[in-house]
């Protein structure tokens, strides 16, 4: 048996933790545990610096065959509000952000099983030459493992034709808890954790731009969650020591149920566990050096106080949010620059605007 007190010690060494030692850290007291995380924020990016980007997230089509009870997203294609957007209505939404001074825009759908793989290169094509200036980053491992589906693809074959077409970055939305005991009760037929893992792998090895992210609240035990933030770190050793393009930041946040088939049933998190949650990953991902706080789903006040439990980043102005919104997230998923600029100011840091490499333009 490992005391917390003893795993805090080493952590604020810096030295690397093990799994145990990592779930002892869940019974530590909070304070203690911010403690330790903020300074190693302190310690492994700009003391002084809060980042934050401009950018939009646009959901291309709700159509979904996956089906997973969390998502009050997601509809069928009989559905009156089905939709998938024309490429002309993909561009009016990026040239909105391009007007503020956004610089990428994420572009994510459900798993539309009646979109060819070409629709994908199309789309990628028309909106690079349209916004050469815009990244593009854009579908999730599940996407991608729909398109595996319906064209026999590999991975390695859609994600390198995608990214000759346009692509810039993959990112690691569906993470949620990457253990599958979990993830079969939240949802069965959702993307194994393996599957996970092998996809963005091919996307790091051919130099695409990566995030790692964690959903938690579906009753998973801290077990779980260690062993999520563990494979989390295994993949950064294995990406950045073969490929030197790991994940380059991680997201974390609490899971909204409302509208959704889950709601009643997951515990979701409160903000409390939401900032432990935060601090350990700090300390676990010693390799991962951005992490991001989660307004859209705890709001800004606690937003703010999470970059004193080892988040270094405010996330992004989004513009437009519909998929954890739809599952009822903060009551404002759309903020200003200046709004994001206040609340980190207000907290005692230099706000800097980044591109979603997380380097400071
Ligand atoms: S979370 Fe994504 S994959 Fe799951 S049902 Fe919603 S849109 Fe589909």
């Amino acid at each position: 048996m490992i005391r917390p007190s003893d795993a805090l010690e080493k952590a604020a060494t810096g030295i690397r933790l093990e799994a145990l030692e990592l779930l002892a850290l869940y019974d530590a007291p909070l304070p203690e545990l911010a403690s330790v995380a903020h300074t190693l924020r302190l310690e492994r990016t700009a003391a002084e610096r809060v980042t934050y980007l401009i950018d939009r997230n646009i959901n291309y089509t709700n159509i979904c065959n996956v089906g997973c009870n969390f998502c009050a997203f997601y509809r069928t294609p009989r559905q009156n509000d089905a939709y998938t957007l024309r490429y002309e209505q993909i561009s009016e939404k990026v040239a909105e952000l391009e007007a503020i001074g956004g610089t990428r825009i994420l572009l994510q759908g459900g798993v539309n099983p009646a979109l060819p793989f070409e629709w994908y290169l199309e789309m990628l094509q028309y909106l690079k030459k349209h916004h050469p200036r815009i990244k593009l980053d854009a579908f999730s491992p599940e996407e991608i493992l729909g398109l595996e589906k319906i064209t026999g693809l590999s991975a390695l074959e859609i994600i390198s034709t995608m990214k000759n077409a346009g692509l810039d970055g993959l990112p690691g939305a569906g993470g949620e808890i990457l253990e599958d005991e979990v993830r079969l009760e939240a949802a069965p037929a959702r993307i194994p954790s393996a599957d996970w893992f092998r996809i963005l792998d091919v996307a790091q090895s051919l130099g695409l731009y990566t995030i790692s992210t964690m959903v938690i609240g579906f009753g998973e035990t801290m077990q779980h969650r260690v062993n999520h933030l563990l494979k989390i770190r295994d993949q950064q050793d294995k990406a950045l020591k073969e490929y030197n393009n790991g994940f380059s930041g991680f997201a974390m946040w609490t899971l909204q149920t409302e509208h959704t088939r889950l709601h009643g049933k997951a515990p979701g998190a409160t903000a409390h566990e939401y900032l432990k949650n935060l601090a350990v990953s700090r300390i676990a991902l010693d390799n991962i050096v951005n992490i991001q706080v989660s307004w859209p789903t705890l709001g800004f006040k606690v937003g703010q106080v999470g970059l004193f439990y080892g988040a270094n980043d405010f996330g992004s102005t989004m513009m437009e949010e519909n998929v954890v919104s739809a599952a009822g997230g903060h009551d404002r998923v759309r903020v200003t620059e200046k709004e994001i600029i206040r609340h980190i100011t207000d907290a005692g840091f230099t706000a800097a605007q980044r591109n979603s490499r997380f380097q400071v333009i």
